[in-house]
């Protein structure tokens, strides 16, 4: 027999190695003899009240053996000499198309800008060191897309998407661990990630894939409304069926060409601000209610907050607790923050992006010149501004966060994760009114949520630009662009996905679409 239960154990019985039998026998009335295994659903921390508790979903089995194998099989087949499905990205949306590709009996042929895991390793540190950003491979671009060198927090609201746990099992057949299976909020942290990539490309090039490396697509040539062919960098064309345009939202190259090859685009709302680091034992123990260091059990704390501010809303976006700030621009002359922490989150820092929503078509009326690129243009500009006043490299512009809130400059800042440097400038009036003056309300908000979070040890530092795309592609019901029948926008630069998670489930749905009828 079988039986779901809920268990409450307290941060005290968590160190004991057998608790979860114990307690199941327990609650269930029965010998702890009888039960042959207790199997974790889900496990999330309650720590609202001062004595924190870990809630446990488990499956108690009893009298009979716990199963190994997982209802998620992954049935890869030899693609090599089926028709191919050109994939342009191998970001978490490529990816998954291609691995859905290969189940579908279709030969991926994916075409990615940026370098292999490894190699792109170098670029990033040129760009930590030496304040140079290769165009092709960088924090954003390269193999496994934005999602390598990122936090890998696999957390998704787009739960009626698709099949969020068929993700998580597959992510574990690449090589994650299994406690993504079970964690509430799940993490897979930016050290492990590589390796997990790195796998998937085995996979694809296991099963008759092709992966291409440094090969850039530069335009599309179109006949009778489809692509016919895919012109690449070092000019070579490229015969194309189906095309799966998978390219993120950093991509600016395709959505000029989009928009200079009259294929339609929108503009989309989207939401630009900072990024805001606290020591993280500020965060700790405002959260867990300790004065001292957290429990050896307990993970960096964490937060989301969100307050209204006049019309719009100021939220947290992707909070690394114990992580780094990252320099995550993918041209020269713009500085762009993001943030990511390794699988332990045992940095010293939290930071997270703290942003306002703007609103495609009221927010933007000096942009209107530009039509659908009129929010690209004005996140350019933000970036811009952080580049020339950071320095003109890839020091980020910084304020204490209490400077911000008063409008004053800091005459010092706090000690930071963010590997290029800080310098102090004035965001309160550099930042346009529209965000800054909503994100020094919203923060003060925050301080009267989290007593503690309001404090001159946490710096904000500038710009956090790059949270959603701030152009969509549109598709009609069969995924295809309503202009070009061959196309299939995917990802999170079309609009489509908003996080690792999201990306791949939309990367599956779009091979299915692309080999439907061929
Ligand atoms: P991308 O990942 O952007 O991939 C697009 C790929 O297309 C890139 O590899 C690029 O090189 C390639 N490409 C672009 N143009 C061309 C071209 N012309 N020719 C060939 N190839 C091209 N999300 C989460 O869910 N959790 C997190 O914790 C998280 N942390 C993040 C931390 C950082 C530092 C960053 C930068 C992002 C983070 N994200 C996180 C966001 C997440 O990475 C993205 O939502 C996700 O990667 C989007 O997937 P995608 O496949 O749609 O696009």
């Amino acid at each position: 027999m079988i039986k779901e239960i809920q268990l409450r154990i307290t941060l005290k019985e968590e160190e004991q190695p057998d608790i979860l039998v114990l307690k199941s026998a327990i609650k269930l009335a029965i010998d702890r003899k009888d039960i042959t295994g207790v199997k974790i659903l889900r496990k999330s921390i309650d720590a609202r009240k001062p004595k924190i508790i870990f809630n446990y979903k488990v499956a108690v089995y009893i009298k009979e053996p716990v199963p190994e194998t997982s209802k998620y099989k992954f049935d890869y087949k030899d693609v090599s000499k089926a028709k191919p499905i050109h994939i342009i990205g191998f970001g978490p949306a490529g990816m998954y198309a291609a691995l859905r590709c290969i189940e579908l009996g279709f030969k991926p042929i994916v075409l990615e800008r940026g370098k292999n895991v490894r190699d792109r390793r170098r670029d990033l540190k040129a760009i930590n060191q030496d304040h140079f950003v290769n165009e092709d491979s960088n924090y954003c671009f390269g193999e496994g897309g934005a999602g390598t060198y990122s936090d890998g927090k696999l957390y998704t609201r787009s739960l009626k998407r698709g099949d969020v746990r068929r993700i998580f099992e597959n992510l574990v057949y690449h090589g994650s661990t299994n406690q993504i299976l079970v964690d509430a909020h799940p993490h897979i942290g930016t050290n492990k990630l590589p390796k997990v990539v790195q796998n998937i490309r085995e996979t694809i090039l296991k099963y008759g894939g092709e992966i291409h490396f440094e090969t850039r697509v530069t335009d599309f040539i179109i006949k009778n409304n489809k692509i016919r062919a895919l012109q690449l960098k070092n000019d070579e064309e490229l015969t194309v069926e189906k095309v799966i345009l998978a390219t993120g939202h950093s991509a600016r190259d395709i959505f000029y060409l989009l928009n200079k090859k009259r294929i339609a685009i929108e503009a989309k709302s989207f939401a630009m601000g900072v990024r805001v680091e606290h020591p993280q034992h500020i965060i700790d123990s405002i959260q867990y209610h300790c004065s001292s260091d957290r429990h050896e059990l307990l993970p960096a704390a964490s937060y989301g907050l969100v307050e209204q501010v006049r019309d719009r809303g100021v939220y947290s976006f992707c909070m690394c607790p114990g992580g780094f700030i990252v320099p995550a621009a993918t041209a020269n002359g713009e500085v762009v923050v993001n943030g990511m922490s390794p699988s332990k989150r045992n940095n010293l820092y939290a930071n997270s992006g703290i942003v306002v929503e703007i609103n495609a078509d009221s927010d933007l009326p000096k942009y209107e010149q530009f039509g659908a690129l009129k929010g690209l243009e004005y996140q350019k500009n933000l970036e811009r501004l952080a580049f020339t006043s950071g320095g003109r490299t890839q020091v980020a512009p910084a304020q204490r966060l209490t400077d911000f809130v008063k409008g004053k400059l800091s005459n010092t800042l706090n000690d930071t994760s963010y590997q290029p440097g800080l310098k102090s400038a004035p965001l309160h009036s550099l930042l346009p009114k529209f965000i800054g003056g909503r994100l020094r309300k919203g923060f003060e908000a925050f301080g009267r949520k989290m007593k503690g979070y309001y404090t001159e040890e946490a710096n904000i530092v500038g710009v956090e630009s790059r949270t959603s795309s701030p152009i969509s592609i549109p598709r009609n019901e069969q995924l295809q662009h309503p202009q070009i029948s061959n196309l299939f926008p995917c990802g999170e630069g079309g609009g489509y996905a908003g996080g690792i998670v999201s990306a791949a489930m939309d990367g599956e749905r779009c091979a299915e679409a692309a080999t439907n009828n061929l």
